[in-house]
């Protein structure tokens, strides 16, 4: 009976800070007198560039040229290796040494979200035993880690880097 009632409180606490987030942004996209003003629509392509640089393995700047050396993030003799220049316009990915150490930020937050997002289906749709839930998730994270740290680098190129449509069109022009 105790345990049932902490594990409501924990819902309770649970869907108060997600319905909290999900109305803070919903308010600032939606409460203008146009379904979305130009604000919005600008932050909505920031996530689109990031999201486009992210799963194609695009260069941040020209979303053109590659960013790690394997497209494909489960070939673990080059999970790492990223490449030292966009072949389309110059950007030099590792700006400093160990640049991409702040990438482990983004890696933590990425892993929460895994987490949230298992949490809330357990919660509401498959309801698993509390050991095959834990087992179940700890494998998953393990199975998606090369997938989130490509992610995470990825992301964190975003942050300094922004998408520039001149770079995708003019090669020609650009400097690291
Ligand atoms: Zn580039």
């Amino acid at each position: 009976m105790v345990t049932h009632k902490k594990h409501y409180l924990y819902n309770v606490i649970f869907l108060w800070i997600i319905n909290y987030y999900v109305t803070k942004l919903t308010q600032n996209y939606f409460e203008s007198d146009y379904l979305c003003n130009v604000n919005c629509y600008l932050e909505i392509m920031i996530i689109v560039n990031i999201l486009y640089s992210m799963l194609l393995n695009k260069c941040s700047r020209c979303h053109k040229g590659d960013v790690f050396v394997s497209k494909n993030p489960y070939d673990f003799k080059n999970m790492f290796n990223v490449l030292k220049t966009c072949s389309h316009c110059n950007l030099i990915y590792e700006r400093e040494p160990s640049f991409f150490y702040g990438a482990m930020y983004v890696s933590y937050a990425i892993s929460s979200g895994w987490f949230i997002l298992w949490y809330a289906l357990e919660n509401f749709v498959l309801n698993w035993e509390t050991m095959h839930f834990a087992l179940f998730v700890t494998g998953f994270v393990i199975v998606v880690s090369p997938l989130t740290l490509r992610w995470s680098r990825l992301i964190w190129l975003n942050f300094f880097f922004k998408y520039k449509k001149e770079y995708n069109q003019n090669p020609e022009k650009n400097i690291g």
